[in-house]
């Protein structure tokens, strides 16, 4: 799944791999997906992309954006999986989109449970894309303490950690994978209330948002998502689906991992304690 780390490292990825290349053949879904979701007749793709020069890539929220030429975007949310193939690498077999280049490079779009490949031109109306679109990043300067307290002071006090900070897209693209080690590191519960939170652990929590988040694009991504390379990312995650068998790296107890508001969240509750 796409969030920020990823969003932003496949945008720089595809920046320093896709600008000024031209799509020669644009190569519709080789099978039907039910949670495949398209802008309009996806047939339509290849009239509005064959011809069209990549210009600028963008990474924001759980998107990806790349604009061609003729104000032509492509756009991919959340649980859709972009890869590039080199002109001697073997293009895939099974895929939702594929578009191929002058050069007889791939991108391949594949789609696993659900997600988003959208090609329009002019402007997305899709609320979350703008709604990402226009939100300022965790990883910006002016997300800053007194932003994040905003976020706070406008959710209800019965609401848990996890609800606020990463559903509704109050923080666009910061989603339940994610969330697993920004609370690690600032040793809250997943299902802690709201009023349960001081002031410093308030502050705790906001200083493991950055640091963790920036860790992780830094290092591109986390190692549980791939890249536009197919390539796992080289941010190690404290808590995911890899280290459950691992003993917390904190106390040595057992990780525990429950199904919660939409997904696993995986806590140590000696150092998470939910009171
Ligand atoms: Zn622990």
């Amino acid at each position: 799944m796409l969030e920020i780390p990823e969003s932003i490292n496949i945008s720089i990825q595809a920046n320093n791999t896709l600008i000024s290349k031209k799509i020669v053949k644009v190569h519709p879904a080789t099978s039907q997906h039910k949670f495949a979701f398209y802008c309009g007749d996806p047939k339509e793709y290849l009239k509005l992309l064959t011809g069209r020069q990549i210009k600028s890539t963008k990474g924001h929220g759980m998107f990806v954006d790349i604009y061609c030429d003729e104000n032509i975007c492509i756009t991919i949310g959340e649980g859709t999986n972009m890869r590039y193939y080199s002109p001697s690498e073997q293009r895939p077999e099974k895929h939702q989109l594929l578009i191929e280049f002058n050069d007889s490079s791939y991108v391949a779009y594949t789609v696993a449970m659900y997600g988003g490949i959208w090609v329009y031109k002019g402007v997305f109306d899709n609320p979350y894309y703008q709604g990402s679109l226009n939100s300022i990043s965790p990883l910006d300067d002016t997300f800053n303490e007194l932003y994040f307290d905003n976020i706070f002071k406008n959710t209800t006090k019965d609401i848990s950690i996890k609800a606020l900070l990463a559903t509704e897209q109050r923080i666009p693209g910061l989603g339940n994978g994610v969330l697993q080690d920004i609370l690690f590191n600032s040793c809250v519960h997943p299902k802690r209330k709201k009023s349960t939170i001081t002031d410093f652990q308030k502050a705790e929590l906001f200083h493991s948002l950055k640091v963790t988040l920036n860790k992780m694009t830094e290092m591109g991504g986390r190692d549980t998502e791939k890249d536009l390379f197919g390539q796992f990312g080289g941010y190690k995650t404290i808590l995911s689906k890899n280290t459950l068998k691992n003993p917390c790296p904190n106390c040595g107890n057992v990780i525990v991992k429950e199904a919660y508001l939409g997904g696993a969240v995986y806590f140590c509750p000696t150092c998470q304690p939910l009171k």
